[in-house]
């Protein structure tokens, strides 16, 4: 008979952990992940995602607190910043990526590649399912929900099945590769004059930060690259389109920025038409409306593309909105709601970062209100109204961002400081600031300020017995959001920068601090030196053509 070395077993072993049964599912509770069992018994910290926030929350964690486990389906941390020089090989991809595992050795973490499918709050388990399709369960003291979000399609039909996102790795690959299929279909001697003109136009539907960083990496590799390769095609056939629906393009930064954006483009032939909500894609066009056009006038355009890229904003994950359904505290449609440390609205374990969350912003009106029935006043002065929203803010503090943003927003009311102010006025007032205060945005920044906020917190709470823990941990400052500035890339060596309140630049020299910045932020030394050696063999010997 064959022999079979000892310890290997013949067919796959079907053997199980223990069980548990939820929703009538038998499934297997795994507690324990590979050998290193020195944090057993310690509370389990369990971590959904291998993203910014993910990231983040490890690299700042200390060891010994807790037995911590990182869930995600992806088993490295992508550098999402710098995707849209992925797209035309500026950098190569595998630059952008650090393995978790390599993340996860000094907090001593332990990973399981799986995707989180569920959570059973009752029973304080996670339900994961492996990439064999097996489900699971993982027991949590704590949980951090960091998947961050999907594409949106905002329904738009067609979108899923012929535009391409920028979103993972792949997808970047995947842009690069099809770029250059399409190039090469174009210069067939085979293909007319229309085909090629359909495959070298490239249309972008969104003008936000993604949109226009792959337009500019676009006009680049377009100009430094393929102008030597295909110089005839190049200046008569290529066609570059941003659609956009608001009135500027990058809506996220300031109205200077935005406008130095728009005037590079142009200069660059980058067609940028704003006003305008695309409303279907088939495989070779993309239908969008114009809006505001005048009577009589053609407000339905059909715009034939090769590579079609979706940028239009970010939208829940399944497992996101699975979640939200069992909270009824949730009311928010876009992400998971948190308090001002980060706790989710519901559940007193479970905490969200990143993309997949959104801070709930106090209602000014309502805590005002309330205080003033507590004192029995009906009128305040200035100097009480601004102590009252200054203890709100203290509580809030991501809301002193938007305040600040909304430019000394009080400042602009007509008020007499002299004066008091009786509940009508204040109603009025706080009304109008409350339908203001918008939630911060779905940035890195945000995530990884987020993840360090939370790693900070899990390590002075580690030793404090389990009853005490809820105590203490009010008595922590709640997250509190620095902002740093926005970059975005607009060609030609530039880049703009928004750093809030008015201040912003733009040119040589901010793409240089911009390229600082991102070697500043790399998790590695791995992926700084990689990152640094793309740029400078891209500079050299230009970027690689060859598809593959
Ligand atoms: P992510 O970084 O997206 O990480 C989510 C993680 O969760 C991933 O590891 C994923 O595999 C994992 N996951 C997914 N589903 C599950 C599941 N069911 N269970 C477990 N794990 C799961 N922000 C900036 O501040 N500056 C920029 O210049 C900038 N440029 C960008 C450019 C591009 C092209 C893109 C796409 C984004 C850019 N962003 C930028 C935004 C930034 O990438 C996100 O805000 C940030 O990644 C959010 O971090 P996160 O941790 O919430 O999510």
């Amino acid at each position: 008979a064959p022999i079979t070395p000892p310890g290997l077993p013949v067919a796959a072993d079907t053997s199980y952990p223990p069980t548990m049964t939820i929703y009538d599912k038998e499934l297997p509770v795994v507690t324990v992940f590979g050998d290193d069992t020195s944090d057993l018994g310690k509370p389990r910290l369990v971590i959904l995602g291998s993203g910014w926030g993910a990231t983040s929350l490890l690299k700042d964690l200390e060891p010994n607190g807790y037995y911590t486990v990182v869930i995600s389906p992806t088993n490295y941390f992508l550098f999402t910043p710098l995707l849209p020089e992925a797209t035309t090989g500026t950098v190569e991809a595998r630059s952008l990526l650090e393995s978790i595992r390599y993340i996860c050795r000094t907090p001593r973490a332990h990973f399981c590649e799986a995707e989180a499918y569920d959570v059973h709050l009752k029973e304080k388990v996670v339900e994961v399912v492996g990439e064999d399709g097996r489900h699971f369960l993982v027991p949590y003291d704590r949980l951090v929900v960091a998947v961050g979000a999907q594409n949106n399609t905002l329904g738009v039909p067609g979108v899923q099945e012929h535009t391409r996102f920028l979103k993972t790795i792949a997808d970047a690959r995947r842009l690069r590769v099809e770029l250059m299929t399409n190039f090469e279909l174009a210069a067939l001697p085979t293909t007319s004059e229309l085909e090629r003109k359909r495959l070298l136009s490239f249309v972008i539907a969104g003008g936000g930060p993604t949109g226009v960083e792959y337009a500019s990496e676009l006009y680049d590799f377009l100009h430094e690259d393929l102008i030597n390769y295909f110089p005839d095609i190049l200046e008569k056939d290529v066609s570059v389109t941003i659609i956009q629906s608001a009135d500027h393009i990058l809506n996220t930064f300031s109205m200077a920025i935005s406008a130095i954006a728009e005037e590079k483009l142009r200069k660059h032939k980058i067609n940028v038409i704003t006003n305008a909500r695309v409303t279907e894609v088939d495989s070779a066009a993309i239908t969008y409306r114009k809006k505001n056009v005048p009577k009589g006038e053609p407000n339905t355009f059909v715009l034939p593309f090769g590579i079609c890229l979706w940028s239009t904003g970010i939208g829940m994950r399944d497992f996101t909105r699975r979640l939200v359904g069992k909270l009824q505290q949730q009311e928010n449609t876009r992400a998971l709601e948190v308090d001002s440390r980060l706790k989710l609205k519901g559940d007193p374990n479970i905490y969200a970062i990143g993309d997949c969350a959104t801070i709930e912003n106090p209602r000014m009106l309502e805590i005002v209100k309330e205080r003033f029935q507590k004192a029995g006043m009906d009128r305040l002065t200035y100097q009480q109204f601004q102590s009252v929203i200054g203890s709100i803010v203290d509580q809030y503090p991501q809301t002193a961002v938007h305040l600040s943003k909304l430019r000394s927003l009080f400042d602009t009311y007509d008020i007499d400081k002299n004066n008091v102010l009786d509940l009508d006025e204040i109603t009025k007032l706080l009304d109008d600031v409350d339908k203001k205060l918008t939630s911060l945005p779905a940035t890195a920044q945000v995530a990884r300020q987020q993840g360090a906020y939370l790693a900070r917190k899990f390590n002075s709470l580690a030793f404090t017995p389990s009853d005490l823990r809820p105590v203490v941990e009010q008595t922590l400052p709640p997250f509190y959001y620095k902002h740093l500035g926005n970059f975005s890339y607009i060609g030609e060596k530039t880049a703009v920068i928004d750093l809030g309140e008015g201040r912003t630049g733009g040119g040589f020299g901010v793409f240089l601090l911009w390229r600082g910045a991102y070697l500043a932020r790399q998790v590695s030394m791995r992926t700084r030196v990689l990152l640094a050696f793309d740029w400078i063999k891209s500079k050299l010997f230009g970027r690689d053509v060859s598809r593959f």
